[in-house]
């Protein structure tokens, strides 16, 4: 049992609405405040007074927090692609300088640039890889990340890459939650057609997923250059039937993808920079999360996801990185969901809260995201005793310390044990 603080703000993110617009007004910020854990859960969060004394009876250890710090719940991501070899920044030269992504698709480039380099690279050179983006998201204050499979598009690759998740999950701090999206394109090299392949992998690849217990969610494109959402159907009703929960990458150029979300009650619809205000509204009246991933708006040059009207409509925005080499190859969290904060007027708790409890819903799980008894204690602390300043300076105010499941990884001297 430790008793961690004390913090100048803590922002527990808890009392907040899961859905619909919140306002900073109705924020709690616990001043001067701390949180006593145990076996890597939270067991109080509190005033660090009131705390201490209890510490100091019961004879607990105290990790002094000496500094003007402001403590979050440690950040989800939750869409990324980080398991992947190679760079496409030929891709996005080819694109600044005129060619659309679907023009690049079209050309045969794109994606299967970095399918032939993930194919080409090892499970173990993938784990590392991936090891190496979780742990560079974790200075960024990141404990949760979601990783798709996707750039192996055949059942051995895809289950390589899964493997490779599996692996660099065992060697980070950070939760890596696995996604299947075998379904990303159809593979340049497959003798088939779109439904012979989604045919495949129902019958080949889920249930291998399934027997070697690699991941418990399945994604998929539904896009003009990908799967038609009347293909991919079937594919999420397998999945669906095996005990797989849901994620679409919908509306990113067309409309269609999240009202097959809706239909099929999946977690989440993520992009939606093309959704339309039917798309919205239907999003708003489901229980699917509406994720925005503002990195591959800041990678395309494209629009922003209507976040303000989905959340004016009642949805539950949740924003990720999208992390990927050929749209989003920044991957840097807090700044993007600043600045989607910024372009589309959200108030900081909108923005705080999906990149925290509104992400964990995006990947079910209600173990984090808060800061509360019973949650698992992962937190972030920033070198400041204002939280405004977090958004502010846009992703340019770095953590001082992260502490996942109660553990710290710490880059400041000021924090001791
Ligand atoms: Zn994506």
């Amino acid at each position: 049992m430790i008793l961690i603080g004390p913090f100048r703000q803590l922002l527990p993110m808890t009392g907040l609405s899961l859905r619909g617009p919140l306002s900073d007004a109705r924020l709690p910020i616990l001043k001067n405040a701390g949180l006593i854990v145990a076996k890597g859960r939270i067991l109080e969060v509190g005033g660090f007074a009131t705390l201490e004394a209890k510490a100091l009876k019961s004879g607990m250890d105290i990790q002094h927090v000496d500094g003007d710090f402001t403590a979050l719940p440690g950040l989800v991501d939750a869409h990324t692609h980080i398991c992947f070899s190679g760079s496409r920044a030929a891709d996005y030269a080819r694109r600044n300088a005129g060619l659309s992504y679907l023009e690049i698709a079209r050309a045969g480039g794109g994606i299967w640039d970095t399918v032939s380099r993930t194919r080409a690279a090892s499970a173990e050179t993938l784990a590392a890889l991936t090891v190496e983006r979780a742990s560079r998201h974790l200075k960024d204050g990141v404990t949760t990340v979601e990783v798709k499979s996707g750039y192996g598009l055949s059942v051995e690759e895809e289950l390589k890459i899964l493997r490779a998740i599996r692996e660099a999950s065992q060697s980070t701090a950070s939760d890596l939650i696995p996604t299947c999206l075998a379904a990303h394109v159809l593979p340049a090299d497959f003798r088939g057609s779109s439904t012979d392949y989604l045919e495949l992998l129902s019958h080949e690849l889920l249930p291998a997923i399934q027997k070697e217990g690699l991941c418990k969610r399945v994604d998929a494109f539904v896009e003009e250059t990908a799967f038609s959402a009347s293909e991919i159907a079937p594919y999420f009703t397998r999945a669906k039937k095996l005990g797989f929960d849901l994620t679409v990458h919908a509306d990113q150029f067309t409309s269609g993808g999240s009202a097959l979300a809706v239909k099929l009650q999946a977690r989440s619809a993520d992009h939606l920079e093309a959704s339309t205000r039917q798309d919205t509204e239907r999003l708003a009246k489901s229980k699917v999360i509406a994720t925005a991933l503002p990195g591959a708006t800041l990678g395309l040059g494209c629009a922003f996801a209507p976040a303000r009207a989905l959340l004016d409509a009642g949805a539950a925005l949740a924003i990720a990185s999208d992390w990927n080499p050929g749209s989003a190859p920044m991957g840097r969290l807090l700044l993007q969901a600043a600045i989607l904060g910024a372009a589309e007027k959200l108030s900081h708790t909108e923005v705080l809260a999906g990149i925290t409890f509104r992400a964990a819903a995006a990947l079910g799980l209600e173990d984090r995201g808060t800061l509360e008894k019973g949650k698992q204690a992962d937190l972030v602390a920033f070198p400041t005793d204002d939280y405004r300043e977090i958004l502010y300076q846009q992703g340019s105010l770095k953590p001082v310390a992260n502490w996942t499941k109660g553990i710290r990884l710490s880059s400041n001297k000021a924090i001791n044990s």
